[in-house]
């Protein structure tokens, strides 16, 4: 249970033991998914099927083991209106690169299909789908791992979804393809501006945390919110 009355639930899934989540706010009137991961669409459709309210599927960013099953799930689920699928539009640059390391993984990859792409740079919008559902959610952009990578902030939950980007005890690797270690070191910076200490920090891989214990522990995030660079 998160704060504002929010159900979690968590599903580690694929070949690379990804957290996809399930928020449910508390009047039942959307589901939404964070990051459908290899096998999440057949762990999340009997689930979801007699869901009442709106789905919506938040990619942080367009690597497989994050992404692959966000056209399947959005697809098995009926689509629009019911479905909407969103993700950074600056990541539809990692299709290609994720169609080959499913494959590696013996995973299987579709382009997501993306009903509102984010625009953001380097900043904070509002994730509209959800906004127009009465729940605040901020999509916080956090290049680094990829130079589309967003953090979705729900406020009243007090929880943030930081993908490969914030993680407990570390940070996202930046030596794949579009990745970028000053983006990131930016990215973190604008995480630890824009979170409070209490926000619970739900990463796409490992354990829960909170951001007051990550500045205090993480040894990365801290070097580089103590670098002076904007
Ligand atoms: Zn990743
Ligand atoms: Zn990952």
């Amino acid at each position: 249970m998160l704060d504002g009355g929010f159900i979690l639930q968590r599903y580690v899934l694929g070949p690379l033991n990804t957290n996809t989540y399930v928020v449910t706010d508390p009047d039942g009137r959307v589901a939404v998914v964070i990051d459908p991961a290899p096998g999440a669409s057949d762990a999340l459709t009997p689930i979801l099927k007699g869901f009442e309210g709106k789905v919506i599927i938040l990619i942080t960013h367009a690597h497989f083991d994050h992404a692959s099953d966000a056209a399947r799930l959005r697809e098995s689920l009926g689509g629009p209106p019911k479905v909407t699928c969103v993700l950074h539009e600056l990541d539809k640059a990692m299709y290609r690169i994720s169609e080959e390391a499913a494959r590696w993984f013996g995973a299987e990859w579709e382009d997501p299909v993306v009903d509102e792409y984010l625009t953001v740079r380097e900043g904070v919008e509002p994730v509209k789908p959800l906004e127009e559902e009465g729940v605040a959610v901020l999509a916080i952009h956090t290049p680094g791992h990829t130079p589309g990578s967003v953090t979705y902030y729900f406020l009243d939950a007090r929880a943030a979804f930081t993908g490969d980007t914030l993680f407990k005890g570390t940070i996202g690797r930046t030596d794949f393809p579009g990745g970028d270690p000053e983006a990131m070191g930016a990215s973190l910076r604008r995480l630890a501006r824009e979170l409070p200490p209490e926000t619970r920090v739900l990463p796409g891989h490992g354990s829960p945390t909170t951001m007051g214990r990550e500045l205090r522990e993480n040894e990365a995030l801290r070097r580089a919110v103590e670098d002076s660079q904007p």
